[in-house]
Formats: structure tokens, sequence, C-alpha cells
């Protein structure tokens, strides 16, 4: 299983510095689709079809471009193919009544999805 850090503490009992982690699963990066490699970051958006033409101006570029000679290794995934998931069927195991069988797994999620109300939230600025 793969997990994710996304807090760090440090532990008042033994003074060391620790991670919060999520369990996750490993998945097919959206970014990339699972190729490893995607256009640089000064292509995000995409073009419109005259600023294509504007930017390849040779056919030669146009074919360059077309045959990823541009593309580099995906930020998402760092050239992986794959990306870490949170895994919510864990936060999700309940017992009949409905009640969260881990009470951490409760909290753990509430400060999961705090940190990514957080992160894109602020990291957009
Ligand atoms: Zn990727």
């Amino acid at each position: 299983m793969a997990w994710i850090a996304f807090l760090s503490y440090n532990d008042p009992d033994t003074g060391l510095q620790k991670e919060l982690e999520v369990p996750a699963t490993l998945t097919v990066c959206p970014k990339c689709k699972g190729e490893g490699v995607s256009d640089p970051a000064a292509f995000d958006g995409g073009f419109t079809q005259s600023e294509f033409f504007e930017c390849f101006e040779e056919p030669e570029d146009r074919m360059d471009y077309f045959n990823g000679v541009y593309q580099v290794t995906c930020t998402d995934c760092d050239g992986e193919n794959v990306v870490p998931c949170i895994d919510e069927r864990v936060f999700l195991q309940q017992d009949p009544n409905g009640k969260c069988l881990d009470p951490r797994g409760s909290i753990l999620l509430s400060l999961w999805e705090k940190h990514i109300h957080y992160t894109t939230t602020y990291e957009r600025v």
C-alpha cells in the first residue's frame, strides 16, 4: 500500500519529527495519462490555431511538436506513470450500524480534507 504524507509535526513524547499519512492506491497519472511525459508548463492551456502557427512557424517544428520532441518528464508523476491517490475506502469502513470502525479514520479524513482545501485554495495564488 502507498501512503501520502501531508502534515509534519513534532511528537511531544519523543521530540521527533513525524508525518501524518493517508493510505493511497497508485492510479494512472491523469496529467500524462500514464505516458510519463507531458507538454512543458509553457504549453499549459493549449494553443489557438493562430498561436500554434505563430509558435511553430516551420512545418518541421509542427511535426516535432506532434512527435513529442518538446515533451518533458511529467511533473505530476515524475515520469513514474502513476500517482498516489487517497484510498477513501479505508475511511469508509463501517460497522453494521454505520459507525466508523477506526475512530482515528474520521479524524484523519477530516485533517486530509482541510489539507486539500488549504492547498487548493492557497496554492493557486
Ligand atoms: Zn504523469
